[in-house]
């Protein structure tokens, strides 16, 4: 840096700075390699090479991030009896080295406050087990069943709602039983819906996912197929020219990706995701509300624009779910509303998510909205835009508007 840039860069005033991130937070830009830079194009490009040589242990970590926290490294201890600790060489190039409170690093690096927990905090916080009529089948819904297929993922995220199972670190011991789960399925006509999860499904083979596709789709009354997966984000390198084409034998197919910060968003990611919505597969991405991650209109703004751009439509923003050991990651129902009502009529609507509470015990999920209905009767509605200016629209009974008051009429009455 010259000194003139350095003065420049002196200053800048804070507003000026925080406009600087978001600006950069909005270009692409690749992973890059990292401490793996003697490694050849072909086995960091290969998905194989970055499971294999994922960081799953403390002596790892402590090599590769210096600044190591005491509480990091008592997580990433005792994370081998709760929800195991793997990173992706690809995903830890976007870790924040010198930050110990970056955004990336909190959703991957396990920390000692995950071994807190409050009196409200549970294993299962969305009932799953409670609603498994077959091992790994959740049916809570009543056209729609959840397919866990696999405990494994390429990388763990701290807050996962299924901690429980995943990596099987605390002795879950989570086996697929397909037969059972398929039999259910088919014995079932009013399911038309199947989401694929897990653990993640795109960590098969493209032969098991291809016969397990086959098998849901030779059920007639299975209309509908959807994968739920992390993969793109974490190991990008999976999403291959051949696996794409075996998914595009199996439309109408839907995947749901599962992003949290626009940083994640890589230029391998964005080219992974082109390659999935090439093959006609329509993308949604489903986000989790975290503490000093996304909590941010701002933030999430770069997000879900950035998403659009990788056709990737923002889904769902959820409440983070009462799991066990993640109050540190746990923001409040208050800033997701305030981040929908920064969104809702200042960005592109396609742009906008659902942001919704899966209710604590197992009562779906409930969306969650800023208050837009001031008032509703029988003979009108009040309501308010985004910019807080108030109308009103008449009530009516099957098409047929009662005469309305005026606005001036109905505001006095407001007051
Ligand atoms: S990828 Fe999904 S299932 Fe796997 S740890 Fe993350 S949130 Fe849980």
């Amino acid at each position: 840096m010259s000194d003139d840039s350095l003065r420049e860069a002196s200053e800048e005033s804070p507003s000026d700075e925080d406009g600087a991130c978001t600006n950069a937070l909005k270009d692409f830009h690749s992973a890059g390699r990292g401490p793996w830079s003697h490694v050849p194009d072909s086995d960091w490009n290969d998905w194989r090479w970055q499971l294999k040589n994922r960081i799953t242990t403390v002596e790892q970590l402590e090599r590769l991030l210096p600044d190591l926290t005491a509480s990091e490294r008592a997580g990433a201890i005792l994370a081998r009896s709760k929800l195991a600790m793997a990173i992706t060489p690809h995903f830890f190039n976007l870790i924040e080295a010198g930050d110990e409170n970056g955004a990336i690093r909190r959703q991957v690096v396990p920390r000692l406050e995950e071994t807190h927990q409050a009196s409200w905090e549970m294993a299962d916080p969305c009932g799953e087990d409670s609603h498994s009529p077959v091992p790994g089948l959740v049916h809570r819904y009543p056209d729609r069943v959840l397919f866990l297929v696999t405990d494994r993922c390429a990388s763990y995220c701290r807050y996962c709602t299924r901690s429980r199972l995943v990596s099987n670190a605390a002795g879950y011991d989570f086996h697929a039983d397909f037969d059972k789960q398929l039999a259910y399925i088919e014995s079932h006509p009013e399911i038309r819906d199947v989401l694929l999860s897990g653990g993640d499904p795109l960590l098969f083979s493209d032969e098991k996912l291809e016969y397990l596709l086959s098998r849901l789709r030779a059920i007639p009354h299975v209309e509908f197929l959807r994968i739920g997966t992390r993969i793109p984000i974490f190991l990008p390198q999976r999403i291959t020219a051949e696996l794409c084409a075996m998914l595009r034998q199996f439309h109408p197919l839907f995947i749901s990706i599962h992003t949290n910060h626009p940083r994640e968003l890589t230029t391998e990611v964005r080219d992974a995701l082109g390659r999935l919505a090439d093959a006609g597969i329509p993308l949604g991405n489903q986000s989790v509300l975290l503490r000093h991650v996304n909590d941010d209109v701002e933030v999430m703004k770069v997000l879900v624009q950035k998403l659009l751009r990788c056709r990737v439509r923002p889904y769902y923003i959820y409440q983070c779910d009462l799991i066990a050991g993640s109050a540190h990651l746990r923001s409040s129902v208050r800033k997701g509303i305030d981040i929908i009502q920064g969104l809702r009529g200042h960005t592109t609507g396609y742009a906008i998510p659902q942001f919704v509470i899966d209710a604590p015990g197992g009562g779906g999920k409930v969306p969650i909205n800023p208050e837009y209905v001031l008032s509703h009767n029988h003979d009108r509605v009040v309501i308010r835009n985004f910019e807080g200016r108030v109308f009103e629209y008449p009530e009516g009974e099957d098409g047929q508007p009662l005469v309305p008051k005026t606005r001036r009429s109905a505001e006095m009455e407001m007051f």
